[in-house]
């Protein structure tokens, strides 16, 4: 599989035909972010391991959630599992900042490093407990979780501006419906955009 292999794909399916999300996508060198070891494997449609029982997620996957995030060029933006940060890398092309929290140590500083390599400045990686949110930060026009999440993490409503969007794949360890919750008047207004598969959330309001 190449690079353009995929565009092909989601243009054949209808899916991110988004010109900016396209380039965006381009601009990224997801050999950079993986494991040396998959290198010839860096733009198969699928996640594959980075460590510590963790993945980096499927290029469509990634994609979809992006779309999902009606991103603006001002938009400040939270993620909570930097894994790897090449969802950041993509988000910090059509955003103004992404931080991004990562709870282990180790692929906080794979992340860095992989972002340092691929030249992106405007990604904080923070080592901590993204499943509190980060209020330092606070407020986001968007968060997103790339772990699973027991459930609507409507906690993080405060750290959220009006407006803004919240995107997290919520349910159990097998599958989960991704969530696209959008806060309107202190409230959140939540949809489904569907069947995934995450690793689980960690932390405070992760998975017990
Ligand atoms: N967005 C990543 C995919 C990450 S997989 C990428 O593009 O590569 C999910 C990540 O969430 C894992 O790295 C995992 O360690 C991290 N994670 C799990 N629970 C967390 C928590 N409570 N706070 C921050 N990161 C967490």
């Amino acid at each position: 599989m190449m690079k353009h292999n995929l565009i092909e794909d989601w243009m054949n399916r209808g899916i991110i035909r988004d010109e900016k999300l396209i380039d965006a996508f381009l601009s990224i060198p997801r050999e950079e972010f993986i494991l040396k070891k998959y290198l010839n494997e860096s733009y198969g449609d699928y996640p594959l391991p980075i460590g510590y029982e963790q993945t980096i997620s499927q290029p469509t996957t990634v994609m979809l959630m992006i779309e999902a995030l009606e991103l603006k060029k001002n938009d400040r933006v939270l993620e909570i599992g930097a894994g790897s940060g090449y969802c950041a890398a993509i988000i910090s092309k059509l955003a103004k900042e992404v931080i991004t929290t990562e709870i282990v140590p180790e692929l906080a500083k794979f992340a860095k490093d992989n972002l340092k390599k691929a030249n992106i400045n405007n990604v904080n990686v923070i080592e901590s407990d993204g499943s509190q949110g980060y209020e330092k930060e606070a407020p986001y026009d968007k968060i997103m979780f790339t772990a699973a999440c027991p459930k609507i993490p409507e906690h993080l409503a405060p750290q959220l501006k009006n407006n803004g969007i919240i995107l997290a794949p919520v349910g159990d360890f097998f599958g989960q419906k991704m969530i696209k919750c959008v806060k309107k008047n202190n409230n959140l207004d939540c949809i489904s955009l569907g069947y995934f598969t995450f690793v689980p959330l960690k932390g405070k309001f992760g998975f017990k």
